[in-house]
């Protein structure tokens, strides 16, 4: 993190400058102010010191006293020699009012102009003033030097008789100054440099905290929330850390429940029955569940080049986006569509972002095939009972009508109009028979009286009871099975009777005078099989797959000519799939037709309850 940012970038040596700095510019204040003051202060104890040495005692009062100073001149050198107790650095010499240097510390001026040696300036000003006069000068040789000059014997019109003239060395006071500043550069690169070595340490305390803060944002960044920021103070600093923390838990707490959400969501998606696809406007899908693929027969390479429009071109045009968005303008539309064979309800609707802008449109898709064949089954249905009722009822009606009309009276056309009228409401009986008896199964009404049976002894009971119309049609009634045999089913007589009279009639009716019926029974794999076959009209490939539903017949007028009602097959079928057996067909047109009922066979438990 830290190497991405320049050196001044980085707030660490931020701090350290600023300490840096304001230590710099603290240090060069309090070293000019020291300096300064220092020199200021050795400036004025040397002037209070020259001055009291001068004015203290009578020496002034003395050399005022004097009426010509060069008079006295050897007595003043001696005095001044005897009483001038400092060093080499100062002198002082008596100027007289024609300004001669009457005596002085430094024998050299004696006797010469001061105009020449000393300054004037300041020895006019004191000697015409009458006032003490000072200033700086600079002798030859660079030395510094203070003049200071008393005058004395003044006549009270500013007119002085001489002046003590006293010329300090001030070289020492500038080295000392010079050398405390040396000393002030010394103490500050060394200020500067523990300030740069605390000011390193400090800011690191600053920026640790800071930077581990970042190090864990970036983590966090990436999804890695695992890891706390160590929280080491209670300064503000310590409190970011702790807050950061707390952001963490949240932060950590509000992804895990929106990830769990979204597993949970991607979880329904994945496994509803219903397809759903989520399209942006830019026609890329956002989401498709499996069931919307395998409905629409999309593969998952399919998405990855193609828009939706490329990919719904197959399904028409009323599915393309556009289509949709206009079909949802004012909210959520429907519509249904065909696609290999299958009908589908779709429902879709513009989902839009937080700002209430269309994103795209959400579609979902329901097969409804079964449903809608269910629904043609029940309108066919309804439509073929009235029929099947109507056709009896429109023959009994016009027979009547007839017999009321007169033809009652011709006994042997009213008995066969009555004949005819007896057999119709035989089929009506007959077929409400039927259509209550598939009522019942199919609100499983029915009661079913399981019993372990022999189903050849049942095969043999039933026979006799079709001999009759066989003969009369000179069929052959073959069985082919042992009569004695014993296979033992647990099955309701009565319903598989029916079912065994049901096929058999069906194998005479549909079989030509003189045709062959052969009646079979086989055992194995625990099940047993009863098998009619027969060689008459037989069913063309097409038909076979749908004599099993209600009222299909594959020629009407023969079936209802034969007093079929349609729904035999229909109801064998559910009486033996009641029985978890299967009933099954095999049938070439014009050859012949195969019926198998395969039943379980009963597991036994001995000979007791057998008939
Ligand atoms: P139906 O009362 O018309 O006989 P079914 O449900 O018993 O009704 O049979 C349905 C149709 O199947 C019949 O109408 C007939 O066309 C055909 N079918 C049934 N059994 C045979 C068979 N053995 N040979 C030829 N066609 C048959």
């Amino acid at each position: 993190m830290q190497g991405k940012h320049s050196w001044s970038g980085s707030m660490r040596w931020r701090i350290v400058l600023i300490y840096f700095l304001l230590v710099f510019i603290v240090m060069v204040v309090v070293s000019v102010f020291i300096t300064n003051s220092l020199e200021t202060y050795q400036m004025d104890s040397l002037r209070n010191k020259l001055t009291s040495t001068v004015e203290k005692g009578s020496f002034l009062k003395t050399l005022s006293e004097y009426d010509n100073l060069l008079n006295h001149q050897e007595e003043i050198q001696d005095t001044i020699i005897d009483t001038w107790e400092f060093g080499f650095s100062e002198e002082l010499s008596i100027v007289d009012d024609n300004f001669t240097i009457v005596a002085s510390t430094n024998e050299n001026l004696t006797g010469e102009s001061a105009s020449e040696v000393l300054n004037t300036s300041v020895l006019t000003t004191a000697i015409m003033g009458g006032k003490m006069a000072e200033a700086d000068g600079v002798l030859s040789g660079n030395i510094p030097v203070k003049h200071l000059v008393f005058p004395f014997g003044s006549d009270g019109n500013g007119q002085s008789k001489g002046a003590v003239y006293i010329r300090a060395d001030l070289s020492d006071i500038y080295d000392f100054s010079s050398q405390s500043k040396y000393i002030f550069i010394y103490a500050m690169v060394l200020a500067l440099l523990i300030t740069a070595i605390l000011g390193v340490l400090t800011s690191k305390s600053i920026t640790d905290p800071i930077n581990d803060v970042t190090k864990q944002a970036e983590r966090m960044s990436y999804g890695d929330f695992s890891q706390e920021v160590v929280v080491k103070s209670e300064d503000e600093i310590g409190r970011l850390a702790e807050m950061f923390n707390l952001l963490r838990e949240k932060l950590d707490f509000t992804l895990s429940e929106m990830s769990n959400e979204k597993s949970k969501l991607e979880t329904i998606l994945k496994y509803m029955a219903d397809g759903l696809l989520a399209v942006e406007l830019s026609g890329r899908f956002m989401h498709i569940n499996p069931a919307a693929m395998q409905m629409l027969d999309i593969l998952p390479e399919d998405l990855e080049d193609h828009t939706y429009d490329q990919i719904m071109e197959k399904c028409g045009k009323h599915l393309s986006l556009e289509a949709l968005l206009k079909g949802s303008k004012t909210g959520g539309a429907q519509d249904t569509f065909d696609f290999r064979g299958s009908v589908f309800a779709m429902r879709y609707d513009r989902f839009k972002n937080e700002s209430g802008q269309d994103m795209g449109v959400i579609i979902l898709i329901q097969d409804i095939t079964e449903r809608q064949k269910l629904e043609n089954m029940q309108t066919d249905f309804v439509a073929n009972v009235s029929h099947e009722l109507k056709t009896p009822l429109t023959t009994v009606k016009s027979y009547a009508e007839t017999l009321l009309d007169g033809a009652i009276d011709d006994r042997d056309t009213a008995i066969s109009f009555l004949n005819i009228i007896d057999t119709e409401a035989d089929r009506m009986n007959r077929l409400v028979k039927d259509l209550l008896q598939l009522s019942r199964i199919d609100h499983q009404r029915e009661r079913w009286s399981m019993k372990e049976s022999n189903i050849t002894a049942l095969l043999k009971s039933v026979i006799p009871k079709i001999e009759l119309s066989a003969r009369q049609k000179q069929q052959h009634l073959n069985v082919l099975f042992d009569e004695d045999a014993k296979i033992l089913v647990n099955i309701d007589k009565d319903r598989i009777e029916q079912v065994i009279l049901n096929i058999l009639s069906n194998a005479i009716k549909y079989t030509n005078e003189g045709g062959r019926i052969d009646i079979d029974v086989l055992e194995g794999g625990g099940n047993v099989k009863i098998i009619v076959s027969d060689n008459g009209i037989g069913i063309s490939e097409a038909d076979i797959p749908r004599v099993f539903e209600r009222f299909y017949r594959v020629d009407k007028a023969r079936s209802r000519a034969m007093g079929g009602t349609g729904l035999g097959l229909s109801i064998a079928k559910q009486i033996v799939e009641e029985h978890h057996g299967t009933i099954a067909i095999e049938s070439q047109e014009g050859k012949g037709t195969k019926v198998t009922i395969s039943l379980p066979l009963a597991i036994r438990r001995g000979q007791r309850g057998i008939d």
